[in-house]
């Protein structure tokens, strides 16, 4: 089983972010491969000590509002869960991602490469995406997904086993489906909370979201990523329902 717990720790990233290419999870810490993964020139569209300002800057407001959300959910869990670390990951040759990750303190850490800050057009892009990284958190689903790319492993194994092939290939492949089995659907509950958490962080979800539509989402099948119309259209749904609630003087409630 030493390769099921190997997809296990590696799907403890959520990579959120749509590349030019349909997105497979990756691993910050290790090396990019040289040919496959090399990263198309992104549409640039600031300077990196720029992009780090803005990041800095929105950070600020959003991370107490991040962190006041996940524990309003998270009264079972130790305070590390919802003690947000936002950091930038400097690789200049890595292809634009933000993604969710967890520390070896137990923190969770939310991490905008350096090439995804360079291509962000505005503050409310870096609030949204921000507070979407944080919904993976706040609904738990690093966990969930190692849960069910464990299971998938085992499975994967034990069919394999039963046609006579190699257990070790079933559970890479079975781990694989299974982490993917609720992508989509945590995408769009991460996209629900993100618009949440930068409406109260005084953004505007909408303007943020529309990075959407440079990125595509992504139609393939083997994606972890619902399309990127469907995605705007959760958010679009989630900041009516904000401010009807906002027209009536109250909070909404967030859901996902
Ligand atoms: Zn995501």
């Amino acid at each position: 089983m030493k390769s099921a717990l190997t997809i296990g720790t590696i799907l403890l990233l959520s990579a959120c972010v749509p590349t030019t290419t349909p997105t497979t999870e990756t691993k910050p810490s290790t090396k990019p491969k040289t040919t496959a993964t090399a990263p198309k020139a992104p549409q640039v569209t600031r300077s990196a000590s720029s992009g780090v300002s803005a990041y800095k800057r929105v950070a600020q407001r959003v991370e107490p509002v991040a962190e006041a959300a996940c524990r309003s959910f998270s009264r079972d869990m130790p305070r590390t869960f919802c003690d947000f670390r936002i950091t930038v990951d400097q690789d200049t040759r890595k292809a634009p991602n933000a993604y969710q990750s967890v520390g070896s303190d137990g923190r969770p850490v939310i991490t905008f490469n350096i090439n995804m800050l360079r291509t962000i057009k505005n503050d409310d892009e870096v609030a949204f995406i921000m507070g979407h990284e944080a919904g993976h958190q706040i609904a738990r689903h690093l966990v969930k997904k190692r849960s069910n790319a464990n299971a998938g492993a085992l499975l994967g194994a034990l069919v394999m086993a039963g046609l006579g092939g190699d257990p070790t290939d079933g559970a890479n492949l079975g781990g694989a489906i299974g982490a993917q089995s609720y992508s989509k659907k945590f995408e769009l509950q991460a996209d629900r909370i993100g618009a949440h958490i930068a409406t109260r962080a005084g953004f505007d979800a909408i303007k943020g979201a529309r990075s959407f539509e440079r990125t595509g989402g992504s139609n393939s099948l083997l994606s972890t990523h619902p399309p990127g119309a469907d995605r705007f259209a959760t958010v679009q749904q989630t900041v009516a329902q904000i401010r009807a609630a906002r027209a009536q003087g109250q909070t909404a409630p967030i859901k996902w």
